[in-house]
């Protein structure tokens, strides 16, 4: 499989089949604290990033061999929104998966929803958990690094408006990052913006895993806690404190230093090959390059992991 990964455990979707849409690392932002490493592919331009009879024919193949999953995830390596096809893998998941009728939730940073054919596409999935992490330009550009043909009052405005029309579950998630938007102006516009967008849940988020700058660092839990109490409805903190966090999972983490042992490969190469996520394999590698026991090599633009 090379677009699906999982069903993997997820705290909030529980057993959760992920699809990528965009191939490592496309993204219309280049947030300072994704988990998958900087964007490489910056855009906000719409295309078939990846084949759509590939997917659905991975999706009919995962589902004829008996696939279960508590929900059908598009997200993985950057923005699925940015796949013009959409609509159209939504509409395909669905009908394959119609006997059990698994729903389909979009992790997005929501920055296309200014875009028409994008909140009609989206308004097609079950949940959608789109991001919001700035109160303003300013902070848009110090967090989320947008490219600069897109703008931030349209992407508020965007986010709101396919809110309004969604008739399915909206979590908007909210990631803090401490220095930059967790001072009370900031957090007070957010709730202020957040107060204009129906939703159903706000879920705070900070990093508690390596991140795509180094010094982003976690806000505390007792602080997450106070500032979920300023959000109407109050926020849920989902950061996992404490947690048995993915680099403590040693039976995956030996399994990658297997086949990184048998031979090089890109980030995705693990993913899919293991079924496991884009950003889980990123940790994965991050540690075992910390421990010394793989090294790096650069080829055709492509970092190669090997032993
Ligand atoms: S966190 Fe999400 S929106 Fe931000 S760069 Fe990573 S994939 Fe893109």
């Amino acid at each position: 499989m090379n677009y699906l990964f999982g069903p993997v455990a997820s705290r909030r979707l529980g057993r959760s089949l992920g699809v990528d849409l965009v191939p490592f690392k496309t993204c219309s932002l280049d947030c300072i604290y994704c988990e998958c490493g900087c964007t490489t592919n910056e855009t906000i331009q719409r295309k078939e990033y990846v084949p759509f009879n590939e997917i659905i024919a991975e999706i009919k193949e995962w589902y004829s061999n008996g696939g279960k999953a508590d929900y059908i995830t598009l997200a993985g390596s950057g923005e699925p929104t940015l796949n013009s096809r959409l609509g159209e893998i939504i509409k395909g998941i669905k009908r394959i998966t119609k006997a059990t009728n698994i729903p389909v939730c979009i992790l997005t940073n929501g920055t296309l929803f200014y875009r028409e054919d994008v909140r009609e596409e989206a308004a097609l999935a079950d949940l959608v958990i789109p991001s919001l992490d700035a109160p303003n330009e300013e902070i848009f550009k110090k967090i989320n690094r947008p490219p600069e043909d897109l703008n931030f009052n349209k992407y508020i405005e965007g986010l709101i408006s396919f809110s309004k029309s969604f008739t399915g579950k909206l979590w908007l998630e909210i990631f803090i990052v401490p220095g930059i938007n967790d001072d009370d102006k900031s957090i007070d516009e957010l709730a202020a913006i957040a107060d204009k967008i129906t939703l159903d849940i706000i879920q705070l988020n900070t990093a508690v895993r390596p991140t795509a700058e180094k010094n982003v660092h976690s806000e505390t839990e007792e602080k997450m806690n106070d500032l979920a109490m300023r959000f109407s409805p109050k926020a849920e903190v989902v950061a996992s404190f404490n947690k048995k966090t993915v680099v403590n999972d040693s039976a995956t983490k030996d399994k990658v230093f297997e086949l990184l042992s048998r031979r090089p490969c890109i980030v995705e190469d693990i993913a899919s090959g293991l079924g496991i996520k884009p950003a889980d394999a990123r940790q994965f590698v991050i540690h075992l390059l910390e421990e010394d026991k793989i090294k790096k090599s650069e080829r055709d633009g492509k970092t190669f992991y090997l032993k």
